[in-house]
């Protein structure tokens, strides 16, 4: 299999570029400039002032740049055309990629990953956090190693919502409405060169599906979008917004996904050799699958067995709750005609019946549809995402999954997640490759020469990034307090805000209870105590959404907001609106500590702490998720132990109690200790640990080389020679 799958797609005719720079658009057309530090440079500068507002070139290319002065700049055009070359290297080169021959090249088909969100860029606001952020990272590294991959998710117009606060703490909701011509999106086009689209029987009528693309590297990710003029104006939105609330709604948009995302792959004429469904969002695919092969004349027990001989599922979440469940007679009245065919003889559906009987959770409720069940049943192999959680998911599946549910630790794509500041360093002092850490692996392992980074610019650069950070806040709360109408005197106090001598905190995520962000308030005149002593100063930076249905996690949102601006946490407390991938970057760069502290075991990964922790950034948390494995002893901090007491609000106190001593008798005094020349020598010891454990263990691409030799290779029949040698190939 050639390492990436062409998808033809309309060439965008709104964004001009000179010929002798026409790879630009190229370039602006595939999220390759997201990982690339010099392609996002050039970008911005065509328009300084218009990539900092957008920080994407789409926008800049459409506006009418005036091209003369930057033709007449040899340097600006040298540039240029190097970061094309490079660009249009990488895309030819996959098949020289060692793991593509490895592996990859084994492949008689692509591997179809269906995902429900992507997190690729902040601009492309099609994920609403962890799932999404993983599929993103999944895609890029997917792109990095040459694996013959294609996504397949859903074009959400309206997206994920915007959050803002308002001055009494609310959390407040603000849909937005994307413009596919801004966005770097194409129109996938069908064999006769048309738009492509696929239809969807539902109920009553057909349902078109425009098939987009986006392009990450050497990886096409498919959009499905019903909003399109032909449809009923009912089921136009259908795609509308990420995980909307409405349960119909809902398994609308999911049959969408499963069935319109294997239509769209067969227009293209794709036949994938394995099937990956991350989540189980995507699982009518599998239905869809199974319907395809009795309409072409198979049993149904021999079609339900080939469908799960290539497919293989990722599991999210730790308890039976958190999965997606529909009413059974939803299910009937809703994907019953498109999957049994109308029940007419000859029709060659696949009984909806039976598919009900395989999607039964673990409670056996007949009137539920549980699609984790369902993938479960209808899969070769499953995993979870870290050791725990394995533990954990195949005790409460035991009954369900007929294989062993394997633990595949989650990864981050380092270059994505990287500080431009510690990046230079690895890329100076290590010879660090970071367009291909996999390339990098072998001989090298560079992560285990971090003394070789001197202490003063190990130091140096991370307090850059924290003035990035400090910097960055500001000018966002900046704009929050003068929505709420403080004054000009208050808003200008902000400049001072988020000195980055002073040890930062950083605790970014949904704000979902069982993740007790409001642990650190346990005790108000300890923490206040902590915070504000002179000499050894603390402060703390929130951010995080909570789910628009989701009272209690906006209560949380709520109460961290009012404790900010209380007199006691006054200046030494904040909360960041609107967290998306620009201001986790910032955050995961520009902090001292990575707080975490759900309530064990119901965080099943956790990646924010991998994104800091590359970055020289230190965790404290719970023993929770990657945590438990990841934890050294001397890479960071454990709040509490491997005991669960069951008692909840026990559990709660004593975490914070330990959370208080490690912050009062360990960080605090570590990061404030310093040599002669001004320098936290055991902090930074401390800062390299973090960094050489986390580099290659919790990388998407660790993560990726066990998916191809753990589920992909076995799923796709391909016998696997030497087992896991990444690392030491
Ligand atoms: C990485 C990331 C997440 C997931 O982080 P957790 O540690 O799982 O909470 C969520 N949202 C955004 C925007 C991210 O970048």
């Amino acid at each position: 299999m050639e390492p990436s799958i062409r998808i033809p797609s309309a060439p965008p005719s709104h964004v001009r570029v000179p010929p002798e720079l026409e790879g630009l658009r190229r370039l602006a057309y595939n999220l390759y400039w997201t990982w690339h530090p010099r392609a996002r440079a050039i970008f911005a500068r065509i328009d300084g002032v218009a990539w900092a507002r957008h920080h994407s070139p789409i926008p800049i290319l459409t506006a009418g740049v005036d091209w003369a002065p930057l033709l007449d700049n040899p340097d600006f055009v040298a540039e240029a055309k190097r970061v094309i070359a490079d660009f249009d290297h990488y895309m030819a080169n996959g098949a020289d990629h060692w793991f593509h021959r490895k592996h990859a090249r084994h492949f008689d088909g692509p591997i179809a990953y269906f995902c429900a969100e992507y997190g690729l860029h902040e601009r492309l606001g099609i994920y609403s956090g962890g799932l999404g952020v993983l599929a993103g990272d999944h895609m890029k590294s997917a792109s990095d190693m040459a694996l013959p991959f294609i996504g397949v998710g859903l074009f959400y117009r309206k997206g994920f919502f915007r959050q803002t606060i308002d001055a009494d703490g609310h959390q407040e909701h603000r849909y937005p409405d994307y413009d596919p011509h801004r966005l770097p999106l194409t129109r996938v086009l069908g064999r006769e060169g048309e738009p492509l689209s696929v239809s969807v029987e539902l109920p009553g009528r057909d349902v078109r599906v425009d098939v987009w693309a986006v392009h990450v590297g050497r990886v096409p990710v498919l959009l499905l979008d019903t909003d399109t003029p032909t449809n009923d104006p009912a089921d136009r939105p259908i795609t509308h917004i990420l995980y909307v609330r409405g349960r119909e709604m809902r398994l609308h948009q999911e049959l969408i996904l499963g069935v319109g995302g294997v239509r769209a792959l067969r227009a293209l004429g794709l036949r994938p050799a394995v099937w990956h469904l991350n989540e189980g969002h995507s699982a009518f695919l599998l239905a869809e699958r199974a319907r395809e092969l009795v309409a072409a004349g198979a049993e149904l027990d021999d079609a339900l067995t080939q469908v799960s001989r290539n497919s293989v599922f990722t599991i999210h979440t730790p308890v039976s709750a958190g999965n997606e469940r529909f009413d059974a007679g939803l299910v009937r009245a809703i994907a019953g005609p498109l999957l049994d065919g109308d029940g007419r003889p000859g029709t060659g559906g696949v009984p909806v019946e039976r598919l009900l009987e395989i999607g039964r959770g673990t409670d056996g409720d007949a009137g539920q549809f549980d699609m984790t069940a369902f993938s479960l049943r209808l899969t070769n192999g499953a995993n979870a995402v870290s050791r725990l959680h394995a533990e954990t998911a195949n005790t409460t599946w035991s009954g369900t999954a007929p294989h062993e549910i394997l633990a595949i630790t989650n990864g981050v794509h380092t270059p994505t997640w990287l500080g431009g500041p510690i990046r230079e360093l690895y890329e100076k002092y290590l010879d660090a490759d970071l367009d291909d850490l996999d390339a990098s692996t072998a001989a090298t392992r560079w992560w285990d020469r971090l003394d070789r980074i001197p202490a003063a610019e190990l130091w140096g650069a991370h307090l850059r990034q924290k003035s990035e950070l400090a910097l960055f806040a500001r000018g966002r709360l900046r704009s929050q307090f003068a929505r709420h109408g403080e004054p000009p005197r208050e808003l200008r106090e902000l400049e001072r805000v988020l000195d980055p001598d002073v040890l930062t905190i950083g605790f970014a995520r949904r704000f979902a209870t069982y993740k007790r962000a409001g642990m650190i308030f346990t005790d108000p005149e300890r923490l206040a105590r902590l915070v504000n002593d002179p000499d050894r100063p603390v402060q703390i930076v929130f951010a995080g959404k909570a789910h628009p249905a989701d009272r209690p996690g906006q209560a949380v949102i709520q109460e961290i907001f009012t404790r900010s601006r209380s007199r006691e946490l006054h200046d030494r407390l904040f909360i960041l609106e609107d967290y998306d991938m620009r201001v986790a970057r910032f955050l995961v760069q520009g902090v001292d500590v990575w707080l975490n502290n759900p309530r064990r075991p119901l965080e099943a990964s956790g990646t924010s702490g991998m994104k800091a922790a590359r970055n020289g950034i230190v965790n404290v948390s719970v023993l929770d998720g990657w945590w438990d494995e990841g934890w050294t002893g001397d890479n960071g901090w454990a709040i509490g132990d491997r005991e669960t007491i069951p008692d909840e609000a026990a559990q709660d106190w004593a975490d914070a109690m330990d959370l208080y001593r490690i912050l009062e008798d360990e960080v605090v005094p570590q990061y404030y200790e310093r040599d002669r020349r001004g320098l936290p020598q055991a902090w930074l010891e401390r800062m390299r640990r973090s960094m050489a454990t986390t580099l290659w263990t919790f990388s998407t691409s660790r993560m990726l080389h066990e998916y191809t030799e753990r589920l992909y290779l076995p799923a796709a029949g391909i016998a696997v020679g030497e087992n896991l040698e990444a690392a030491n190939r």
